[in-house]
This record gives structure tokens, sequence and C-alpha cells, in this order.
């Protein structure tokens, strides 16, 4: 039996509505509880429940601030209670006001996840336990938000650095422990904790060499940011890197990398350079020969036949420095960009007779034969580029062909490719240098070959556009016997196909 209310003081921090669930047998001891928080200047919805249908469907159907039960009904007790609000995840204050209830009970019963516990006959502080809750919960509540926010911050903030095509790393300076790891270049794998050298330079074992933390840090305070260039001697690929010592969560000092992607404009000033020392020696020779002959002849009177033998050197000469500059462009234009957009469907038929039309009548020594396996499926490509391709090697065949001979240009399907082959019955390669002729500016030294006019780029564009097509190219060849080029190309597909390895 309840014991009669007792005045006590309105808690500020009450709501003046409050939504009170009551898990109670006794109808008259829920009007004593509630009567005991109007009396306390409490208007209070409420609504008793007295089994574990009744509790659930309460919760499910309103909004409660605050859950009081007896310990225990005839149908139903407060630890079953319990369990059911813990399952509903719903974090609400939840009091035992209870006749009888020892200490072990009690204990029990806060065990299992109980807030507090008032006894039926001491209501007067069933008002503070309430309050006291019902803050503690507003702040669990508080936490709990803050925390979502910050997690919602963070992923938003790591979208952000997970999409830069840039690594983001950060790690402790004197262990060298990773904090902080973007996404670009991982494969999802769990990287913190781990050493930034181990992770960023492929394996190393100790820290790097080059490390920059001491130019990050003086006095304790840091410094502006570090800007560098390197190359990762695992893969090749060059980074400019920005280092900077930032202040970690923690207040100490960390260091933090974000290293952007170069290769490409590397490999451009590359290939300027290339083109300077290009300038200086490969253009010089044809340049040196067209000045040196227009001087003589600009300053000696010079017999008919010699000024026509000096003339058809100038035209030789500036003929190869036209195709050197002309080779050199389209390299540098076919670095700049990446085609895949401009990929069609390339009929091969069509690409071997263009390409070997050209040179039909260019020579009587040499035969052009074309042999074009039946029902070939076209070829993914730029129609233009792969025709430059073809040319090139057709062009090389009766150039390195100085006694003529057949130049055969097949085309047959080898699974999902479209593989093409320019053989001739030429010169050959010597067997030493057959690796380097794919090089820019390589050509084989020797006599014979320097008597043909050349600019050592051709194959160079060859193997440039080949590879720009998911495909690869290749040469067989014997000294004295021939050569045969090979290149393989995609077959068209609506879906690209995956480059060839
Ligand atoms: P270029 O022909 O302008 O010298 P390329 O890059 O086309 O430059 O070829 C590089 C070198 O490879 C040539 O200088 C030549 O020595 C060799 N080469 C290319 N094609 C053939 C061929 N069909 N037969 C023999 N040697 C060849």
């Amino acid at each position: 039996m309840i014991a009669s209310p007792v005045q006590s003081s309105v808690s500020p921090d009450l709501p003046r509505d409050l939504r009170l669930l009551l898990i109670e047998d006794s109808e008259d001891d829920a009007l004593l509880i509630v009567h005991e928080l109007k009396a306390n200047g409490y208007a209070c919805k409420w609504q008793r429940v007295e089994t574990g249908d009744d509790l659930k469907e309460a919760l499910s159907a309103s909004t409660w601030d605050v859950i009081t039960a007896d310990y225990n009904m005839p149908q139903f007790n407060a630890l079953q209670a319990l369990l059911i609000v813990k399952e509903s995840a719903l974090d609400i204050p939840f009091i035992i006001v209870s006749g009888k209830i020892g200490e072990e009970l009690a204990v029990a019963a806060m065990k299992a996840g109980a807030h507090d516990y008032v006894k039926k006959d001491n209501l007067s502080r069933l008002i503070p336990a309430i309050a006291r809750e019902m803050r503690d919960a507003e702040e669990r509540r508080g936490r709990k938000e803050a925390v979502k926010a910050l997690r919602t911050q963070f992923e938003q903030i790591s979208t952000i650095f997970d999409s830069m095509h840039a690594l983001v790393y950060v790690a402790d300076m004197d262990d060298y422990s990773l904090l902080f790891f973007n996404k670009f270049g991982t494969q999802g794998e769990e990287l913190i904790g781990r050493k930034c050298h181990e992770v960023v330079h492929s394996g190393m074992s100790s820290p790097c060499g080059f490390c920059t933390n001491d130019k990050l840090v003086k006095d304790g305070e840091p410094l502006p940011p570090y800007i560098w260039e390197y190359e990762n001697s695992a893969t090749g690929r060059w980074y400019q890197c920005i280092d900077r010592a930032i202040r970690w969560t923690d207040g100490r000092l960390v260091r933090m990398e974000i290293a952007v992607d170069i290769t490409e404009r590397k490999a451009m000033e590359q290939l300027k350079e290339e083109m300077l020392s290009a300038v200086s020696h490969e253009m010089r020779t044809p340049l040196t020969a067209i000045l040196g002959f227009t001087d003589y002849l600009m300053s000696e009177d010079v017999p008919k036949d010699q000024l026509k033998s000096c003339l058809g050197t100038i035209y030789k000469e500036t003929e190869r420095l036209d195709e050197l500059i002309g080779n050199f462009l389209e390299l540098q234009r076919l670095k700049a960009r990446v085609e895949q957009n401009s990929f069609r469907a390339v009929p091969v038929q069509d690409l071997l007779l263009t390409a070997t039309e050209i040179y039909r009548n260019a020579s009587r020594q040499h035969e052009i034969v074309v042999d074009c396996a039946p029902n070939l499926p076209p070829i993914r490509g730029v129609a233009e580029q792969l025709h430059e391709v073809l040319t090139n090697l057709i062009s090389n065949a009766i150039k390195y062909s100085p006694d003529g001979g057949t130049v055969l240009v097949t085309a047959s399907q080898d699974d999902q490719f479209v593989t093409f082959c320019v053989k001739d019955e030429g010169i050959g390669i010597p067997r030493d240098v057959i690796d380097k002729i794919f090089d820019k500016f390589y050509r084989v030294d020797n006599t014979d070959r320097r008597k043909v006019g050349g600019t050592g780029l051709g194959l160079t564009l060859v193997r440039e556009i080949v590879a720009e097509h998911g495909g690869r190219v290749w040469v067989e060849s014997a000294q004295d016997k021939g050569s045969a080029f090979f290149f393989a190309i995609p077959v068209y597909h609506e879906v690209p196909t995956p480059a060839m390895s």
C-alpha cells in the first residue's frame, strides 16, 4: 500500500507536461504516483500497462519521458520490462517504484539497467530522481548526437579526401605510424597504425633517408609547407609533395603530406628536354648541311651540275628536318591527350587497303602484297592513328629493303585482338639492338642504314599509338634476312575490353 503523498518542492528540471509510462498492476498505486507529481505542480500525461505486450505497444505508439515500474506484478516484473525497453533501443529513464524491495533485488535491477529505485512509502524521492535521470538522459542524448554529428562530419571530410586525385596522409613524427590515410591508391586495406615509409614507399622497413620531418618544425612550431618532388622507386611514378606539420586532435605536431601524381607532367617535361636535346643533336646535322651548302652556293659561282647536286642535298636535309619536326610534334600531341573517347569501330580491310595504296607505286623494286583474313571484326581505335602505324611500318619495310623484295601486309584474328604484320625481305635488325629500335631517336648505326634517311622517331610513334589503343607491338628479325613487325589491337565491342598486358 502506498503512503500518502508528501508535498515536495517543484524541481525546475522537470517538464510541466511530463509523459509518464507506469508499469503497475494496481490502478490505485498508479494514481498515487500521478497524484504525487501533480501535487508538485506537474501536469502529467500518463498511461498504465501491466503486461509485456502492452508495454511494447505503448513504447511504439508514443514518446515517453520516464518509465516507472513496480518490481513484481502477477503477470510481469520489472526485469522483464527492462529487457523490453532495452530491446526497443530507446533511452528512457527507468525507475523502479516498488513496495517491498530488498537491497539484493535493487542491485540486480540496477545491474539490469534500471536507473534508480524508489520505495512506495518514500515517494518524495521520486521527483528529484526523475529530474536527475531525465537530465542524465538528456546529456546522453546530447553526447550521442554530438558523436553522430562528428561522425557525419568525419565521413563528409573523408569522402572529400578519398575522392581527391592525390594521396593525403598524416603520420606521427616520432614513430612514423599513420594516423590518417585517404583511399587514393589503396585497395581498402586498413593502414592506420602502420608505418608511413612501409605504406607510402612500398614496403621500406626503415624511415626514408629523404624524410622531410626536420624541415617541418622549428623550435616546436610548424614551418611553412615544404614542397618537393620525388620518384617512387617501386612504381616509377612521380609525385609533387606538399608537407606540413599540423596540430593533431591531441595537440601534438604531426606530419601531413599531400602527394599529387605528376608522372604525366614529368613525362611532358622530359619530352621537352628531349626536344631541346634533339634540337641540338638531331636537328643540327641537317641544319649544318643546309647552312653549309647555301653558304657555299651564295659565295661561289657553281657550275650547273654541281648546283643541282647541292640543291638536291639541301632538299633532302630539309625534308629530313621536316619529318623530324613532324614526328616529334605528333609524338608530343599523342602524349598530351587521352584519346579513349574518340575510339570507334575501324574496319580492318579498309585500313589495310588505304595504307598500302600509298606505297603501291612508290617503288618498282618492291611488291606490296596484302593478305587479310576474311570476316575480321572491326578493331577499336582512331583510324587516322592506326593508318599512321601501318604507313610507318610499310615505309620502313621499303626503306630498309634497299635491294627490293616483297612487303607482305597481313591481318588475322587472335582471340580478342586483331594482329597485323608487316614483313619485308630487307636488311634485318642486328640481334643486340633489337630491343632499342622503339626508343626515341634510336637508329641502327651502320653504313647501310645511314644511307637511308630517317629520324629515329617512327617506331616510337608506332609504339605510343599502339599502347594508347590498349595493344602491343613486337618485332621478329634476322640480319640480312628481313624483319616482321607485328601489332595487336583489341577487337571493337560496345563495352571496351581490358588492355593487353
Ligand atoms: P627511322 O626509320 O626514321 O630511322 P624508326 O623509328 O622508324 O626511325 O626506326 C628506328 C630504326 O629501326 C631504324 O633506324 C632502322 O635502323 C630500324 N628499322 C626500322 N624498321 C626496320 C626494318 N623494317 N628493317 C630493318 N631495320 C628497321
